[in-house]
């Protein structure tokens, strides 16, 4: 068998070996460290906040940045329904009930006039809507001009989760530095890496000072610890912040490597009929974290799934978009205005191998496995 090629995998080289070395020799192994400090400024820097709070996953980041909103049990936050589970987990955690919006099918992303619908009949009830959690898919951040506008105009506050959409911008401003707060994630698999964490990134200085004391379990700063909140042990450790202002150096050739990638999806498809790249009419402004295609089956004469089981054969992995929320078992039962639109992105597409870790001859790989499907359909 040939040897697995996956959808996007760690890129990591000499530099982030020799960074980890590096921090390990300097006694700063636990569980903070100046490389901690000068990864959340480098990171603030690039995405132009005032504040970086780095934490032991994006997850983390989502579940307190809630809390620094003040979003209370019993409250509703408004969010989009394609999305990964963590942005719902962590609306769990706090004890509040997600609002499922549907989504633009151009970006799969929050879909603003469903978000100004869902906020006037939220109005009518006497539910307090405790913040607005939109999500930038794949890697193409929200309209953030219409949605900041809405939420301002409604008086809730905005968490953005920029978990994939590191390096992106919408209007000039980076992914990262809208809202109130966003949070961005160094999984294994998104653009960067730190092998598992996350950052709050936050203009306000209260909300970073909150966040900050409630991930080192909310310890008043007295010598015998006392405790006045619950608190959480969600600190990224020194080591991993060394591993992650090594990969944020690379940040701009890795995305340029996706893009590459991206753009060698878009000759292979440009005449297959049926088949379109998803969101690729306006990916400019995208750090294009990963690629998905979207099949017209009556078009194409075969559905993504087939191509799926001729990648597998070739050890390839390739999966569907997100399944959207409101679908979910574990969360149905909560309210949301769906109109169908993440349903038919799920019904249609398919994610292809997108990471900046794959060489020349993977890429081939996947080309030829892709070339010989056609072939045969
Ligand atoms: C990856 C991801 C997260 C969670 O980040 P972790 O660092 O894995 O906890 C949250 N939201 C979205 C949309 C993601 O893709």
């Amino acid at each position: 068998m040939n040897e697995r090629i996956y959808m996007s995998s760690p890129d990591i080289g000499q530099l982030e070996e020799d960074a980890v070395v590096a921090a390990m020799r300097s006694g700063w192994i636990a569980p903070l460290g100046p490389d901690v400090d000068a990864f959340e400024r480098e990171l603030a820097t690039r995405v132009g906040v005032a504040h970086g709070v780095a934490l032991a996953s994006g997850t983390a980041a989502l579940h307190l940045g809630l809390l620094a909103l003040d979003v209370k049990p019993g409250d509703v936050v408004v969010t989009s329904t394609l999305t990964f589970a963590a942005t719902t987990n962590a609306i769990i955690y706090t004890g509040a009930e997600p609002y499922f919006v549907d989504a633009d099918p151009s970006t799969g992303n929050m879909d603003p006039d469903l978000l100004r619908a869902a906020l006037s009949s939220l109005r009518d009830t006497s539910r307090k809507v405790g913040a607005i959690l939109p999500v930038d898919l794949l890697g193409k951040a929200v309209d953030y001009t219409s949605i900041l506008a809405i939420a301002n105009e409604f008086g809730v506050p905005v968490l953005a989760d920029a978990a994939e959409s590191l390096g992106a911008t919408h209007d000039g401003k980076a992914a990262g530095s809208f809202g109130e707060a966003s949070i961005v994630s160094f999984n294994g698999n998104k653009v960067m890496t730190t092998s598992g964490g996350g950052m709050l990134l936050t203009d306000d200085i209260e909300i970073a000072q909150r966040v900050r004391y409630l991930a080192t379990q909310a310890r008043q700063p007295v010598v015998h610890y006392e405790h006045t909140d619950i608190g959480y042990n969600y600190r990224m450790s020194n080591l991993l912040a060394a591993l992650g202002r090594a990969q944020l150096a690379r940040l701009d050739e890795m995305i340029a490597r996706r893009r590459e990638v991206r753009e060698s999806y878009k000759a292979l498809f440009a005449d297959v009929p049926g088949v379109q790249i998803f969101g690729a009419a306006n990916d400019q402004n995208d750090n294009v974290w990963l690629t998905s295609i979207l099949v017209d089956e009556a078009t194409a004469g075969w559905k993504p799934q087939d191509l799926v089981s001729a990648l597998a054969a070739d050890n390839i992995e390739s999966r569907p978009l997100w399944k959207p929320m409101h679908r979910q078992p574990v969360f149905a039962g909560y309210g949301g205005l769906i109109n169908g639109a993440s349903e038919n992105l799920f019904s249609r597409g398919l994610t292809l191998p997108s990471g900046s870790a794959l060489n020349n001859e993977q890429r081939e790989r996947v080309r030829s496995a892709i070339v010989a499907f056609l072939d045969r359909v």
